[in-house]
């Protein structure tokens, strides 16, 4: 896709509708010399020469990238106009098209009702159900894994809460035995679970904890932030154990980040609560933006006020192209899991790196072998290999997480505890290009490995 002719043709479509309103003059002040925008924008484009090449298959660290042409051209075309999707009077259209968006969210996640909205990202996505939370269950407290992300901690501080926090297993989802103990205690009012962690994309049992939690009293927030859109692959051929993703249509709500696998540029996050009754909770009175009709404002639900009609236009536009199933935006992810599982199987049969432990959906960690590994060596080979593969020819970008001394004995009791955390290594493969550069990486970054263990 040709991201210029596009562009070029949103952009003539909303000339096309300022055109129809009548001649007037721009005022000159705002006028610019088009030779000092030609230097700045050089120079503009020069500062952003300074990126890592997100956008590229030698890029396997974060979660980069770019977001599809498709999202930029719809929000290129609502920018122009800018509408605000906090009231209706700030953009009917976009309005309606955040809420047709968010519906096919919930409808991707197997809510039959819901009241929901698109935010500037999974953190308040996540603060918004924990404030829903706190409403439901004054006075209870909030429960999470210790892989969980770091928001859940400091959004509970903010809010208030008081938290429990419950230790891992040995592939870093919630302990269920662990969790049950907390639970048993009887304060806690939520239980927060991860379908795709952060750090290695490990997939809380959903269908396990909800009974639980229930039995309890307690309420289940998902936090599908990264993972959420990987539920268009439950129970699809080579795709995901349905089991944790369908049971995600029986909790209380979802933080899921179209700016992460749906495409979209920052900031499009979304929370989705299955009760729309909890809309009583954000009730607030503002004398001067509700004015066009006594239908639901998105205003009036959302803890943020100005909002970008742009983000809910790139959004909706790019659902039409890529529909939320296996075979539309399935099928980007469909690629990543394969990328995944495919480098996973090779550094399993590598005597250059150790997988760390197996992926669940396409985040891989993995270190330097070592002939006798310890805390220590691990971390400085694996920091080595993360510098070396930047600086030099042919370049590979990774990342590096910290991990514990126990979640490391948990999966490789050979690595000496001399420290108490070490740096592994960690690709996220969230660009379905990887599929094909899986090998030329395995290649590059077992060079790497090789050299920074000496052997
Ligand atoms: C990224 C992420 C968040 C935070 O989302 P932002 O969009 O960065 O604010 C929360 N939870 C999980 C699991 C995440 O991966």
């Amino acid at each position: 896709m040709d991201i210029r002719h596009w562009t070029e043709r949103a952009v003539d479509a909303v000339a096309d509708w300022q055109a129809e309103w009548g001649g007037y003059r721009r005022h000159p002040s705002l006028d610019v010399d088009p030779d000092a925008l030609a230097e700045r924008l050089d120079e503009l484009a020069r500062r952003l020469t300074g990126n890592y090449p997100f956008f590229h298959p030698r890029y396997a660290g974060q979660m980069l990238k770019p977001p599809h042409p498709v999202a930029v051209v719809g929000y290129l075309a609502a920018m122009l106009v800018n509408p605000n999707n906090h009231a209706l009077d700030g953009g009917p259209p976009t309005a309606e098209m955040e809420q047709e968006a968010v519906a096919a969210l919930a409808r991707m996640f197997g809510f039959g009702t819901h009241l929901g909205h698109l935010t500037s990202g999974g953190t308040v996505a996540n603060l918004e159900a924990l404030f829903v939370a706190r409403e439901t269950h004054p006075g209870r407290a909030v429960a999470f894994c210790a892989e969980s992300h770091y928001t859940h901690a400091r959004m509970c501080h903010l809010l208030g809460v008081r938290t429990r926090v419950v230790p891992p297993d040995a592939r870093g989802r919630i302990d269920l035995d662990a969790l049950a103990a907390v639970l048993a205690a009887g304060d806690v009012g939520t239980v927060v679970v991860t379908t795709g962690t952060t750090g290695l994309g490990a997939v809380d049992p959903v269908h396990e904890v909800l009974p639980l939690a229930r039995a309890h009293g307690a309420r289940v927030h998902v936090d599908a932030a990264y993972g959420g859109f990987y539920t268009l692959l439950a129970g699809a051929p080579d795709g995901l154990p349905p089991e944790p993703w369908r049971a995600i249509a029986d909790c209380d709500s979802v933080a899921v980040d179209p700016h992460k696998h749906g495409l979209q540029p920052y900031g499009c996050g979304a929370v989705l609560f299955r009760d729309p009754s909890v809309g009583r909770f954000y009730r607030h009175d503002s004398p001067y933006t509700y004015f066009t009709s006594g239908a639901l404002h998105l205003g009036e639900i959302s803890l943020e006020c100005s909002r970008p009609g742009a983000a809910a236009a790139a959004l909706w536009l790019t659902q039409q192209l890529f529909p939320l199933t296996a075979r539309g935006l399935g099928a980007v992810l469909a690629a990543n899991l394969r990328a995944a599982r495919e480098w996973a199987r090779l550094i399993s049969e590598s005597s250059e790196l150790t997988l760390y432990q197996p992926p669940e959906l396409d985040i891989v960690g993995y270190f330097p072998t070592l002939d006798r590994p310890a805390m220590t060596t691990v971390d400085a080979a694996s920091a080595a290999v993360l510098n070396v593969g930047m600086t030099e020819d042919d370049p590979v970008f990774l990342s590096t997480m910290d991990v514990g001394g126990a979640d490391m004995r948990a999966r490789h009791p050979r690595v000496a505890a001399d420290a108490d955390r070490a740096r592994v290594l960690r690709s996220v493969l969230m660009k379905p290009e990887s599929e094909t550069h899986v090998e030329w990486l395995h290649e590059r970054v077992s060079g790497l490995a090789a050299r920074a263990s000496g052997r």
